[in-house]
Formats: C-alpha cells, sequence, structure tokens
C-alpha cells in the first residue's frame, strides 16, 4: 500500500469524515482546531508522507505534479475572530481568518492594525508565513512587528505557544518572530495575537504602500549553497523543526 493510502486509511479511522475532502484530486485536510491538526501531522510522520499548507491559495495552489503523494492542510475552518482585548490592546485570530477583514471588527472597539488595511486578499496565516510588509516615510514596516503571541502546531506535531501579550516580554530572541516569514515550512499558523493600536493612530500609517512579497529571498536562505551566517542558522532552524521532511520545499 502506498505511504499517502495508508496515512488516509488512519485520517479516516481518526478523524470525522468532513476533515478530508479531495480539491483537484489533491487529497485535503481542513483541521478545526490545533489537536487535529497536531493528529494528522504525527501521522504524516508516522507514514512518510509530506503535506502542504495553505491557505487561501490564490497564487500556490496545490494541484499538479508536484504535489503527487503529499497531502494538503488547509485552514478554511481555522476561520475565526477568537478575541479582541480593547483594554490590553490585542486581538486573536484564527490562521484562516481574511487579513482583511480584521478592521472591519477591530473599529466597532475603535481599534486598527495597520496590515489589515493592505491590498492584501489572503489569510493572516499566509500574510504572516509570507512575512508581509509595507513601507511608511521609507520604512519597512513588518507585519512581524505586531505579531506578539501565535498558537503553532510543529512539523513533528507538538502544539507550542511562543510569545506573550504583555507590552514587555522577551529579554532574548522573541522566538514567535521565527515564524515570519516561514513560507509553511516551519509549522502550521493555527492562530496569531496582534499588538492592535486604537484607531486614532490610522492617520499616521496613511501614506503605507504594500510590498512585493518576495519567496526566493527566503528559499534563497535554505540553499545549501548559501554560506551566510543567517542562512546556516535558517537551514539549522528547519532541521530541528522538521527532522522527518514532512513540510519539503514544493
Ligand atoms: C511568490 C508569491 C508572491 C506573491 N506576491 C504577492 C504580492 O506581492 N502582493 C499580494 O498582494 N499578493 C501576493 N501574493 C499573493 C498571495 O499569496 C495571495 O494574496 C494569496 O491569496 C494569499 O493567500 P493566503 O494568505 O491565504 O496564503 P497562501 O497563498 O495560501 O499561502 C502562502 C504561503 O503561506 C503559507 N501559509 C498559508 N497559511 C499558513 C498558515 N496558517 N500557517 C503556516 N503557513 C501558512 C503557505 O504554505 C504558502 O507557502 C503572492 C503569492 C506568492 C506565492
Amino acid at each position: 500500500m502506498s505511504k499517502l493510502k495508508q496515512l488516509l486509511e488512519a485520517v479516516g479511522q481518526e478523524f470525522p469524515d468532513d476533515r478530508l475532502t479531495y480539491q483537484k484530486s489533491v487529497p485535503t485536510f481542513h483541521p478545526e482546531n490545533a489537536r487535529e491538526a497536531a493528529g494528522l501531522f504525527r501521522l504524516a510522520n508516522k507514514c512518510g508522507v509530506g503535506m502542504f499548507i495553505t491557505g487561501f491559495g490564490n497564487n500556490v495552489d496545490p494541484v499538479g505534479e508536484s504535489f503527487a503523494g503529499m497531502i494538503s492542510v488547509r485552514t478554511d475552518r481555522l476561520n475565526r475572530l477568537i478575541e479582541v482585548a480593547p483594554e490590553d490592546f490585542f486581538a486573536v485570530v484564527g490562521g484562516g481568518y481574511p487579513l482583511r477583514e480584521l478592521n472591519l471588527n477591530l473599529a466597532e472597539h475603535r481599534l486598527y492594525l495597520p496590515h489589515s488595511d493592505l491590498p492584501y486578499v489572503g489569510s493572516v496565516g499566509g500574510a504572516v508565513a509570507t512575512g508581509l510588509s509595507a513601507t511608511l516615510f521609507d520604512h519597512l514596516l513588518p507585519i512581524r512587528k505586531y505579531v506578539i503571541k501565535a498558537e503553532i502546531v510543529m512539523p513533528t506535531g507538538e502544539i507550542i505557544t511562543p510569545g506573550s501579550v504583555c507590552f514587555k516580554s522577551v529579554s532574548g530572541y522573541d522566538i514567535v518572530k521565527i515564524f515570519s516569514p516561514s513560507w509553511g515550512l516551519f509549522g502550521l499558523l493555527v492562530s496569531v495575537t496582534f499588538r492592535v493600536m486604537p484607531d486614532s493612530a490610522r492617520v499616521e500609517y496613511a501614506t503605507m504602500v504594500q510590498n512585493a512579497i518576495d519567496r526566493e529571498a527566503f528559499l534563497g536562505s535554505l540553499d545549501e549553497a548559501n554560506g551566510d551566517i543567517d542562512a546556516v542558522y535558517s537551514r539549522k532552524i528547519r532541521s530541528k523543526f522538521d527532522p522527518d521532511g514532512v513540510l519539503p520545499i514544493v
């Protein structure tokens, strides 16, 4: 029996029927929470099957030869606005939530997230994973700056929640920032907590312009031939996070 068939059989036994669909013939898993995604990731490790994480997938749609033998993990059911804390200036959203809708909901609390006003028609998880960024007064303004915490399913199937909602949290490296950008190769962003600001600040971001998204720059840092110290560390992180290679570069 093929590895993928073995995995699909195990998925059928472990999860309710509607979690698995076939999108243009590619088996696609729709987790409803971190626990379900973690269960799939553990099975993928056990069966040796590669996975591809997808949000809205308008540009990278997991179809065709390169995805043969793989399973796609789609975030369409992780699409809730989970919490808005106006007094503590943070908002928690599912990885499959549309980024552009966030400000519509934050408005009733008189709050605002700059990147939700950009013309990025994708999910919160996709925006963080692709390292969405803007330019404001000649300065780079990455979405990462506002990511203060996340719930992540690691490639091995562990669930981690790096970061904190406090105003001062870490004195060393802020681990949650590693995931932006990460292009779906370091784990699944199930939910993301953003630092948000009073909507009176909106005027300060009026001239902000979205930057082009650069996948090649990130992949270049994972290329074995790249000897830069940052690239060496990127590869080390990836091999620690995903020792069995269940989230391959496609
Ligand atoms: C190379 C490239 C360049 C692009 N350039 C631009 C641009 O300049 N401007 C623009 O507006 N749009 C750009 N897009 C389009 C953008 O991808 C689309 O807006 C798309 O619909 C975004 O959907 P999404 O955010 O749900 O992410 P997807 O397209 O579904 O995924 C994008 C990447 O993020 C990863 N990912 C998605 N969700 C998660 C998650 N929850 N956890 C972990 N990883 C996740 C995926 O594995 C994939 O690698 C670009 C897309 C690509 C692939």
